[in-house]
């Protein structure tokens, strides 16, 4: 062994001895069983790992790296805020966390205008569920089976499966699911709720589609019983799914809206619960300090977001999510054909493609034959049987082919390995 590959081996003996040690036993064996290395650099669509190894990241931080790592854009203004002041006093008014509000509050969808910041996407959906509840002064909450909401109590509660909750619970009372994409059950849920929480595409759900005129029928529904709508866009917002908001795709307009992920460009985390004015003002009009947050919209992350926003609109990365999504899901289908006792089926909206896989199995050979070949993809957290693709949207064609060609082998692989399994 070289100098050069003991170092290597023994910054992951290190690595991966302290999570085991000192993070998540069961968790890092995990990792490493499926070949996860120690990363050391991204940059693009790319990550390196501790021996110099390139991978192609098609995992994308489950929605945070819209623009990539590292968008130089973003970086340099973080550099420079860095240079003034990271953390707010929370004593003054901070001119970086202003400007962000205002940018959110002109591309956010309808009369949506006040924002509340906080660091992480659970947390900006507890702000949107409190913010219910005292709006309307109601208690019960609408959700779906088989959303993902987040992993905090309430967040949880909203969350559509039940092996995240059962051991946690009591959880907090008043919430009920129905089904996504189906009215008729919504309709009854709704009478005399506070709110309804949805997300415009599930993602982690397996990346499940709504049928067409859902969104507006939940939105038509929610305004028929004086219920909040509330778009959990955490995932879909910021041109995810080909649209800057998922719900532009049927030209919704929600009462509440909670981002987090990609908003400050995959740089410093942060959150956002973004509110009617009047809805705002109901809860918290007379009750400033009801519900803070000591990090939330710190200036560094701000700083951030506005770069990211400018980013996003300057280079056109809404409409490349939509047309780069359209090439990949051809792909992704060309490649279901090519596989179809391995792969059941794909579906995609903009830069989030899901393959359904015949059996989960398959994906416990998929997965590590990609990342031994140098692609990075996942499950979806609700649906094991589902392989999520969801590139940063500076992704190029050569990079889909890139990640096509290796996902080729890896489900090649699976079936030799295993054969056809059925579910
Ligand atoms: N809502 C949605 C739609 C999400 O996809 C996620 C994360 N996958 C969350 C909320 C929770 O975000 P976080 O992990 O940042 O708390």
């Amino acid at each position: 062994m070289t100098h050069e590959a003991q170092d290597q081996a023994s910054l992951f003996d290190t690595v991966y001895t302290a999570y085991k040690e000192f993070i998540n036993p069961p968790l890092a064996r995990f990792m490493k069983m499926a070949g996860a290395g120690v990363e050391v650099e991204s940059r693009g669509c790319r990550i390196y790992d501790h021996t110099g190894k390139s991978y192609l990241d098609f995992c994308g931080g489950y929605g945070v790296f819209t623009l990539g790592y590292l968008h130089p854009r973003v970086v340099a203004a973080v550099r420079e805020q860095l240079d003034h002041m990271a953390l707010s006093s929370r004593v003054f008014f901070n001119a970086k966390t202003a400007a962000l509000a205002k940018a959110l509050a002109d591309l956010a969808p309808g009369d949506l205008s006040i924002t509340f910041f906080s660091n992480s996407g659970t947390e900006a959906v507890e702000a949107a569920l409190k913010l219910a509840r005292l709006s309307t002064k109601r208690k019960h909450i609408v959700s779906t089976f088989n959303g993902y909401h987040g992993k905090t109590m309430g967040s949880l509660t909203a969350t559509g499966r039940d092996v995240f909750k059962q051991k946690f619970e009591p959880l907090v009372p008043e919430f009920e699911h129905v089904p996504f994409g189906e009215l008729t059950a919504l309709d009854r849920a709704l009478e005399g709720a506070a709110a309804f929480i949805v997300e415009p595409v599930q993602c982690e759900g397996g990346v499940i589609i709504p049928p067409d005129g859902y969104l507006k029928g939940a939105r038509d529904l929610c305004t028929k019983h004086g219920a909040l709508f509330i778009a959990d866009e955490v995932q879909t917002g910021l041109g995810r799914t080909g649209y800057l908001w998922g719900v532009d795709a049927e030209d919704v307009e929600p009462d509440i809206m909670t981002v987090a992920k990609g908003l400050s460009g995959g740089v410093i985390p942060i959150g956002a619960t973004i509110a009617n004015h009047d809805v705002w003002m109901c809860a918290f009009g007379d009750a400033p300090l009801l519900h803070t947050s000591t990090f939330g919209g710190n200036p560094l992350a701000c700083a951030a977001g506005l770069a990211a926003l400018e980013v996003l609109v300057d280079e056109n990365l809404v409409e490349k999510s939509r047309l780069q999504g359209a090439y990949l899901l051809e792909r992704a289908q060309a490649l279901a054909r090519k596989h179809p006792e391995v792969i059941a089926t794909v579906r995609g909206r903009g830069l989030v493609v899901g393959l359904e896989l015949h059996h989960e199995g398959y994906g416990g050979v998929i997965i590590p034959e990609s990342l031994k070949r140098g692609l990075t993809a996942a499950y979806t957290l609700n649906q094991q049987r589902v392989i999520r693709l969801e590139p940063p949207l500076i992704v190029s064609r050569a990079e889909i082919d890139e990640a096509i060609g290796i996902l080729d082998e890896a489900v090649a692989k699976a079936h030799d390995k295993l054969g056809a399994l059925t579910a």
